[in-house]
C-alpha cells in the first residue's frame, strides 16, 4: 500500500475502498494486484478505534495460517468469560479461549502488512458522496480533505466505513438499531477472567470488565438516550463490585445491533459493503472484528474471480458460513435482552 497526497489522487481507479479498519484492511490484503485501488479513511493513521479487541473463535481461525505480532496481544493467555446476570443473581463461566488483543496494535499490524503497490492510500480523507454515471457503468466518487474536494471515477465502490456507513446509507436508508459503547481503561491489574454483565436497570444489551495486561477495562453498550448517565451508573457498580479505583480515559463509539437478519446488506450493483457497514456484527455480543475480517476477505475474493459474473452473488456464496452463523445469533440476542428468558441461558 502506498500512502499518497490528496492532490495525487488519480482521476480513475478500478476500485475505491472507504475505510481502512479491520474490514478495509482485510479487503486490501486479499485483492488482486491487477486492480488499481484507492483507499480513503477519514481518520489519521495509525488509527484509533474504541474497541475491546476480543477476538472470538472465527477471528482466531482467520489468522490460523499467520503469526500475529506479539505487540497485538494485551495478554497471551487465552481469555475465558464469566457471565454475570445481575437481574437474576446468576453467574456462569465459559471456557472460550479467545484472543485478548490491543485493538490499535491489531489494526496497525493489519495495515502495515500490506505490500500491494497498486493500492493508493489517503488518510484524513472523507467520502462525501457517490453516484452512478449514465448507464451505471462507473461510479463518481466525491471526497474531501481539509476543505478541498476531489472527484474521481471507479468501477466498484467498497464500503468498509463502519457502523455509521455513508456508503450503506446512500444504498439503503433504513435505520439499524444502534447503541453507544462507552469504555474506560483503569491502571489496575485484574487477575480474573473477563466478565460479561447483564443489568436491565442500565441496558438491555450488556457491559464488560476485561483484564488488559496490567490494566483493566470497564465498558458498557447502552441505548443512545442519556448514554453517559447510564454508563456512569454501571461504572460505579463495577468499581465497587471488583474494587477498582480511580478513573481512566473515556472512549466511545457507535455500535450496531441489527434486530433482524434482513438488516444485513452486502451491497447492490457495483457497490459492496463489508464489516459493520453491512451490519455484519453479532447482535448477541457485538462481536464485529471477525465478521469484518471475514467479509473483507470474501468480498476481495469475489471481485478477484468476478470476471463477467455478478460480484455480489459470488460474495454472497463465499459469505454463506458467516451469514448462517450470524443468523443463529438473532434468537440468542432476544433471549439475553429479556431478564426472564435469560435465566434459562445461564442457570
Ligand atoms: C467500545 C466497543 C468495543 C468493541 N469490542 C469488540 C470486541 O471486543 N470484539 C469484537 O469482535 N468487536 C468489538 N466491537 C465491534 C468492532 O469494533 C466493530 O464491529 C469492528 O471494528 C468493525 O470493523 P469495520 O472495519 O467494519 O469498521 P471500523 O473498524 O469502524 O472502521 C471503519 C473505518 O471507516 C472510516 N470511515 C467511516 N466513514 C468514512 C467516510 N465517510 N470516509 C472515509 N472513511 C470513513 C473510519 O474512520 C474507520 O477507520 C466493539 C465496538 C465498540 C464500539
Amino acid at each position: 500500500m502506498k500512502t499518497i497526497n490528496f492532490s495525487d489522487i488519480r482521476f480513475g481507479y478500478d476500485l475505491v475502498v472507504v475505510g481502512a479498519g479491520a474490514a478495509g484492511c482485510s479487503f486490501l490484503n486479499n485483492i488482486n494486484e491487477e486492480y488499481s485501488v484507492l483507499c480513503v479513511d477519514s481518520k489519521s493513521f495509525p488509527r484509533f478505534k474504541a474497541c475491546s479487541g476480543i477476538l472470538v473463535k472465527a477471528g482466531k481461525d482467520y489468522f490460523s495460517t499467520e503469526k500475529l505480532s506479539n505487540s497485538v496481544f494485551a495478554d497471551t493467555a487465552p481469555l475465558n468469560i464469566k457471565y454475570l446476570d445481575l437481574d437474576n443473581n446468576l453467574e456462569s463461566k465459559s471456557e472460550k479461549g479467545f484472543f485478548n488483543t490491543w485493538r490499535k496494535n491489531l489494526d496497525q499490524w493489519l495495515f502495515e502488512k500490506n505490500n500491494n503497490k497498486n493500492i493508493n492510500f489517503v488518510s484524513e480523507c472523507k467520502l462525501i458522496d457517490y453516484y452512478y454515471t449514465k448507464g451505471k457503468k462507473h461510479i463518481v466518487i466525491v471526497c474531501e480533505k481539509n476543505g478541498d474536494l476531489r472527484t474521481l471515477v471507479c468501477k466498484y465502490l467498497v464500503g468498509c466505513d463502519g457502523a455509521n456507513s455513508s456508503v450503506r446509507k446512500k444504498l439503503n436508508n433504513k435505520s439499524i438499531r444502534y447503541y453507544v459503547a462507552i469504555q474506560e481503561i483503569f491502571n489496575q491489574k485484574f487477575d480474573d477472567d473477563a466478565y460479561f454483565i447483564f443489568d436491565s436497570s442500565v441496558t438491555d444489551f450488556y457491559g464488560w470488565v476485561i483484564p488488559k495486561g496490567d490494566k483493566v477495562e470497564i465498558g458498557c453498550a447502552v441505548p443512545p438516550y442519556k448514554a453517559k448517565d447510564k454508563y456512569d451508573i454501571f461504572r460505579e457498580k463495577m468499581k465497587k463490585k471488583f474494587k477498582i479505583n480511580g478513573g481512566g480515559k473515556i472512549e466511545s463509539a457507535l455500535l450496531l445491533r441489527p434486530k433482524k437478519f434482513s438488516d444485513i446488506i452486502l451491497g447492490e450493483g457495483n457497490v459492496m459493503l463489508c464489516g459493520e457497514a453491512g451490519a455484519m456484527i453479532t447482535p448477541s455480543a457485538a462481536e464485529g472484528i471477525s465478521s469484518a475480517l471475514i467479509s473483507g476477505k470474501c468480498c476481495a475474493e469475489a471481485l478477484n474471480e468476478a470476471f463477467n459474473k455478478d460480484p455480489i452473488e459470488l460474495y454472497k456464496i463465499k459469505l454463506k458460513p458467516l451469514l448462517e452463523q450470524l443468523k443463529r445469533k438473532f434468537e440468542k440476542s432476544e433471549i439475553i435482552s429479556d431478564a426472564k428468558k435469560r435465566k434459562k441461558l445461564f442457570s
